[in-house]
């Protein structure tokens, strides 16, 4: 019997559990679809001999003329008056052909997508196992992390808010009005801090203003020193 010698190459980038199976479908499918005769694709095969080879539909000549009667060209055993249709042989070279195209096409779009369970097909969350993109797994991550009640259990510092405080954030009604009071005198704190940095400054203005008053002075008695330099005997 004449074995298919195609290498078959198995990408090495596709899940590693579906390499045997892949390399038996593709040197079945290569044994089933490619006539042992004539070495060529075909789609009907026919029974030639008492053995039942298979001759294709491209074959011209499955036997050799010998003087006892016709020979098998593979088996050398006696041959058929005429080639019979192989219907079932011929069928499951398609099926072979059908199941390694549906293989081929679902390991693409795992390596190209990762996969896709019927659950996540339907909208549900990845199963543990699933491998997910690594956005998706940042955003999971996120989202884990808010609802974490282990973590939720550590009170952090509330974010300091310059506005007052929102009466949703209290469990009754006399912390929050605690908390406005405490706003509240903040806020005028923060008003009289305000207006002393302003008085500040406008002093500093005022000695800036002065400062430069005094300068000018000296310039002056120094150029009338100049003018009229003091001699001495
Ligand atoms: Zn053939
Ligand atoms: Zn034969």
């Amino acid at each position: 019997m004449t074995e298919s010698n195609a290498i078959v190459v198995y990408d090495p980038d596709l899940p590693i559990h579906m390499k045997d199976g892949m390399v038996l479908i593709e040197s079945t499918l290569n044994n089933f679809k490619t006539c042992k005769l004539c070495k060529n694709t075909a789609c009907k095969f026919f029974q030639i001999c008492e053995n039942g080879c298979i001759s294709c539909e491209n074959c011209e000549d499955f036997f050799d003329s010998t003087r006892r009667g016709n020979k098998c060209k593979q088996c050398k055993g006696v041959t058929l008056d005429k080639p019979l249709y192989n219907k079932a042989f011929s069928e499951i070279a398609e099926k072979v052909s059908d199941i390694s195209v549906e293989l081929n096409h679902g390991l693409q779009q795992i390596k190209n997508h990762g996969y896709v369970t019927e659950g996540m097909a339907n909208g549900e969350t990845a199963p543990n196992w699933v491998p997910i993109s690594r956005d998706q797994a940042m955003k999971e991550a996120m989202i884990f992390l808010k609802n974490d009640p282990t973590l939720q259990s550590i009170n952090l510092p509330k974010k300091k808010k310059n506005g007052a405080p929102s009466k949703e954030d209290f469990e009754n009604e006399e912390d929050w009005n605690k908390e406005m009071e405490k706003y509240e005198e903040k806020k005028i704190e923060r008003s009289e801090n305000a207006k002393e940095r302003k008085r500040k400054l406008e002093n500093y203005d005022i000695l800036v203003e002065e400062l430069e008053e005094c300068k000018k002075k000296i310039a002056r008695l120094e150029s009338v020193c100049d003018s009229n330099p003091i001699k001495f005997h």
